[in-house]
């Protein structure tokens, strides 16, 4: 149940709504806008309605929400995007982030090169993982904390926000140390321990679905973070497994209409790893551009012939400047631009 509170309802209307809401064992969850506050009230719909109230001080109404997922609907921001704020760079609602950088994190040549080129291009943020999730135990893991040390450097040469994955919660530390948004990789979408963590943590998520999760199970795991009152939370499709073997995953971008309707969270695809090859990545780029994205996560080299992961699909860094004039083009006929410091 949602909660809407009277435009300039006090603190204590507030407080006293959450302590009746809680006397009955639900949670309630405060999100103060600039002109309203919403509590989101988790838990027996039935006691939540029982409690009368309709009426209450400061209460104007209330929004049943019927979805299994309730801080993620958009009801609950009745039918606005969020817009998140990432280190003065916005992202959602007509802001586009342009997020771009190497799959992993090598050596120093290689991840400054490749920040300073998606810098120059204009990107919102730069990507890069120091713990890799690989398929095979015998491939390279990345560089750990030596990894988290070069992302730090290239952002204080090039400004840009760094994403970059957790994979343990042994590393959350090490990891909050550098990155602006933690992403959540395809593989531990449902590592819901994680995602309450990095909830409670309180920085920028980017949570990827999982390989075969539906839209309403990505839409499920990102409450785990929500509920820990971090709201911001962006979502990315990044490819699915399907019957389809022409490709490495079918890259599913009806997600983004089906997501942006039931959801004011930011969507992000992610157009390299579905692909797994580096000339279809143009297409699925602007082809999530024009579906409406919030912004696209993709994987960029200064020399991909030798990255050791994912070499095959990494844009080089001497194409990436013609790329991003398209995506801008796309961008701006669907109405966004964008987002820059
Ligand atoms: C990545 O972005 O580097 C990555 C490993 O992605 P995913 O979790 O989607 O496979
Ligand atoms: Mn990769």
């Amino acid at each position: 149940m949602m909660i809407v509170m009277k435009e300039g309802a006090t603190e204590d209307e507030v407080a006293r709504v959450v302590e009746r809401v809680e006397e009955i064992g639900c949670s309630a969850h405060v999100s103060k806008g600039e002109i309203l506050t919403l509590i989101g009230a988790i838990g027996n719909r039935e006691k939540v309605a029982d409690l009368g109230l309709e009426g209450a001080p400061g209460v104007d109404h209330l929004v049943p929400i019927a979805k299994p997922y309730k801080l993620a609907s958009r009801e609950f921001r009745k039918g606005e995007d969020s817009v998140l704020e990432i280190d003065g760079r916005e992202v959602g609602g007509t802001k586009f982030a342009l997020i771009a950088g190497p799959c992993t994190v090598e050596n120093r040549d290689q991840m400054l090169a490749s920040a300073e080129a998606v810098a120059t291009a204009g990107a919102t943020m730069l990507r890069g993982g120091a713990y890799k999730p690989r398929t095979s135990p015998y491939s390279f893991q990345g560089l750990g904390r030596e990894g988290l040390r070069l992302l730090a450097e290239s952002k204080q040469q090039t400004g840009l926000p760094i994403v970059t994955e957790l994979l343990d919660l042994r590393d959350l530390d090490d990891v909050l140390g550098v990155a602006d948004v933690i992403q959540i990789g395809a593989r531990n979408m449902q590592n819901y321990s994680l995602l309450s963590e990095v909830g409670k943590s309180g920085r920028p998520v980017l949570l990827k679905r999982g390989l075969s999760a539906t839209v309403e199970e990505l839409l499920m795991a990102s409450e785990y973070i929500l509920k820990e009152g971090n709201e911001d939370v962006m979502l990315c499709e990044r490819g699915i497994r399907t019957y389809e073997t022409a490709y490495r995953f079918t890259l599913d971008l009806m997600a983004v209409p089906a997501l942006k309707e039931q959801t004011h969270l930011p969507v992000i695809v992610d157009p390299s790893h579905a692909p797994g090859r580096r000339d279809w990545v143009e297409s699925m780029s602007l082809a999530a551009v024009a579906a409406g994205a919030d912004g696209i996560i993709i994987e960029v080299h200064n020399e991909p012939e030798k990255a050791i992961c994912d070499a095959a699909q990494q844009v080089p860094t001497s194409e990436f400047g013609e790329l991003t004039a398209k995506i801008k083009a796309i961008a701006g006929i669907v109405g966004k631009t964008i987002s820059r410091g």
